[in-house]
């Protein structure tokens, strides 16, 4: 294709987003001084800006874009969709094919047990709608005490209130007075920083046990779920040991607390599997689905219900006061199922398991070296490097991020698109990331370590 961008007036779209355009998580006024860098067009793994750079996407996108940009099976399916029914809803006694194929699709693919689809538009609309979903749960089952969620320090469940709330981002609690009653968090099994002198099979089992503390603490008759990303994604690509799941797994049994997964960004292949929940064998109870999903290409998020809460919630519960003008959007749902098609034909799941998966481990192994780096983690494709002061202990930095920030910076600049999360260097490229454009991230990110390793 012709990395050509086509004519845009950089500086007219850069006044008017200034003038207009409120960013999320944007520090606006920061950003306006800066000015934004417009993107028009994508391919594969590449981003293109108004400026002609070519810049590769070491995030696809927000964590989501699994099967890359510029693909016209996509765009097709919308088309014909639009076509034939662009819309109706799914509220009154009606559905719509791919609605329907879309969920029996999902039935299928994920765990055993997890066959109902409850559809939404984003990731924050699924959890909020679990959060629903399981206090009516218990209510129907005679314990209308069990009422709060457990959740993690760094976890992110999303930006809506409730979704905010189920989070453990301090900073976005600080700024609205969150989290609402009913929220209660544990510390994230962060081994790097918290592991001290215990192996990381002795740390999985200490930081489950905080579960468990937390349930004696508040008392087990007053618990309604534990929530949890198989990895921690925006909270710095946070890996639990080995040990941790299947702890965490027999306390939720043993207290009767449902257990559910947030896979959002660990679903569609991430990890090498179709769900994270086979990578690290969870029975989850309900399980919430978006970004990979449909790639991004059209908003879309599912909450999948295990048998236990379905059957309650559908034999007892009567109807359920809750969803969306646009649950089950046919158009959403054909591009998910074009896309949930693609995966499978390209085999996407098997190559970031065992191909460009591993390469890409490798690739960010052979930073570990580097004076700034502390710890190379990662699994499929997504990874992380966590900057340090000083290699023994390791020390983190003080302030945390300030680096953090300095290496994005010079990714930025040097046309690859990685996070900082605190001291972490985090990617999740598309899953058709090729060998060549691993290296090169690899490359500009040893580069780029070099540049903030010398600037500090
Ligand atoms: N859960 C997780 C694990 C996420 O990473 C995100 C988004 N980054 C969300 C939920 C929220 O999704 P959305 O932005 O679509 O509301």
């Amino acid at each position: 294709m012709s990395t050509a961008a086509p004519a845009i007036d950089t500086d007219r779209i850069r006044s008017l987003d200034a003038a207009h355009h409120w960013h999320p998580f944007t520090d606006t006024k920061a950003l306006n001084a800066e000015g934004t860098r417009v993107i028009v067009k994508a391919e594969g793994s590449l981003l293109w800006d108004s400026k002609g750079n070519e810049i590769l996407d070491g995030m696809a996108g927000l964590w989501c874009v699994n099967v890359g940009y510029g693909r016209k099976e996509l765009a097709e399916a919308a088309s014909r969709q639009m076509m034939a029914l662009p819309y109706y809803n799914t509220f009154f006694k009606t559905t719509n094919v791919p609605a329907t194929e879309l969920a029996a699709k999902l039935a299928e693919l994920t765990p055993d047990g997890l066959n109902y689809a409850f559809f939404a538009n984003s990731g924050s609309e699924a959890n909020d709608t679990i959060v629903r979903m399981v206090r009516h749960f218990w209510q129907l089952r005679g314990k209308p005490n069990k009422k709060t969620l457990i959740s993690r320090e760094f976890a992110y469940h999303g930006s809506t209130m409730i979704a905010t709330s189920l989070g453990g981002m301090t900073a976005m609690h600080a700024q609205v007075d969150m989290p609402l009653p009913g929220f209660s968090h544990i510390r994230p099994p962060y081994f790097v920083r918290d592991g001290g002198n215990m192996t990381e099979e002795e740390f999985g089992i200490a930081a489950a046990q905080a579960l468990e503390d937390r349930i004696q603490e508040l008392g087990a008759d007053t618990i309604a779920a534990f929530i949890a990303e198989p990895i921690q994604g925006a909270g710095g690509v946070i890996i639990p040991p080995a040990s941790y799941f299947p702890e965490i797994q027999r306390i939720c049994r043993n207290h009767d607390i449902l257990f559910i997964v947030d896979e959002v960004i660990t679903g569609f292949g991430r990890t090498g599997n179709w769900f994270a929940s086979q990578t690290f064998d969870l029975q989850p109870d309900m399980m919430t689905l978006a970004k990979g999903l449909s790639s991004g290409y059209a908003p879309i998020s599912a909450v999948m219900v295990g048998e236990r809460v379905a059957k309650t919630l559908i034999e007892e519960g009567g109807e359920f006061y809750h969803g969306f003008t646009y649950s089950g959007h046919p158009v959403a749902c054909a591009v998910a199922l074009e896309n949930l098609r693609i995966i499978e034909a390209e085999g996407l799941v098997e190559r970031a398991r065992s191909d460009t998966g591993p390469y890409l481990q490798d690739g960010l192994r052979s930073l570990a070296d580097h004076p700034l780096v502390g710890e190379v983690r990662g699994v499929g494709m997504i990874g992380a490097l966590e900057l340090v002061k000083d290699k023994d202990g390791p020390v983190f930095f003080d302030p945390i991020g300030r680096v953090g920030t300095i290496c994005r910076d010079h990714c930025f600049a040097n046309n690859l698109v990685m996070r900082a999360v605190r001291d972490a260097m985090v990617c999740s490229p598309p899953l058709v990331i090729t060998r060549p454009e691993i290296d090169r991230l690899v490359s500009t990110l040893k580069l780029c370590l070099d540049r903030t390793y010398a600037d500090i």
